[in-house]
């Protein structure tokens, strides 16, 4: 798909009798036929999905991040368990076994925990509603299409460093809808798309070879030592 720029590639099983087709594969055969496709004649389009990260906010084995009181579990979280790849099904299995510890943790915890201070208002009086929601979905749009094209599968110096110049585009865009418009929960949404988009090339970045999920055309082979990427804030 990258190579040829194609939006999908085709699976062909009509080589097969119609009856083999429709009882090995009903669920799917059915699903498509909704789509006005009939796999026991047509080309089936497919693209690859992604099925998991690796990575996330790092916590310790009780699902505890550094900020106080606040847990990650799931995909969101970085237990050190999978190290560059997941086995099958270690996900789900990861959110329950975490779920599990977590919530030991805050039972222990809970009286200890202090309440969060009272939040000020937020003040919208400076700013209008937007005109433009379009820019918001275009955008929206615009970064899953190139985060899917250059931080992929197959990742390389020159995609990563397109990725980042466009975040760093559209970062200054959103700001800018931030500071002059009222907030909505898709622009909330977008902003935080792009702060993990960010984080996510970083790494990328960081890492000079290839190693489970993440590989690279600069970098394809294996480092002796497996170094992980983890970020932390420069005034940390
Ligand atoms: C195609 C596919 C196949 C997979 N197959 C397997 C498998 O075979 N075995 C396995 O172990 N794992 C598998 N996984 C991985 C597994 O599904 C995930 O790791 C797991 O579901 C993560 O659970 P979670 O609760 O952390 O996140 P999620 O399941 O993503 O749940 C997050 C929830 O938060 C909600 N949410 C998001 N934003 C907001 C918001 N702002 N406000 C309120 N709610 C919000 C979402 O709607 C969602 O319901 C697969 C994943 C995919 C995509």
């Amino acid at each position: 798909m990258k190579r040829l720029g194609a939006d999908c590639m085709y699976l062909d099983i009509s080589h097969k009798p119609a009856d083999f087709v429709k009882s090995h594969f009903p669920m799917i055969a059915e699903k498509l036929q909704g789509y006005g496709i009939d796999i026991t004649t047509d080309m089936i389009p497919i693209v690859p999905a992604a099925h998991y990260t690796c990575g996330g906010v790092a916590v310790d084995k009780s699902g505890k991040t550094d900020i106080e009181g606040l847990y990650a579990i799931g995909e969101v979280s970085y237990t050190g368990l999978h190290g560059a790849n997941r086995m099958a099904s270690n996900s789900l299995l990861e959110c329950v076994v975490y779920a599990w510890s977590a919530s030991q943790d805050i039972e222990r915890q809970f009286s200890a925990i202090l309440q969060p201070q009272q939040l000020p208002f937020w003040d919208d009086s400076k700013v209008t509603n937007s005109d433009e929601e379009v820019v918001i979905q275009h955008n929206w749009h615009e970064l899953r299409l190139f985060m899917w094209d250059y931080v992929g599968i197959v990742r390389s110096t020159k995609r990563l460093e397109r990725a980042m110049h466009r975040i760093e585009l559209l970062k200054h865009e959103i700001d800018e809808y931030y500071c002059h418009f009222r907030v909505s929960n898709n622009l909330l949404e977008l902003r935080n798309l792009l702060q993990v988009a960010e984080l996510i090339v970083r790494c990328a970045m960081e890492r000079k070879e290839s190693r489970g999920l993440h590989y690279t055309l600069d970098y394809p082979e294996l480092d002796q030592q497996a170094t992980p990427t983890i970020l932390v804030p420069d005034n940390y």
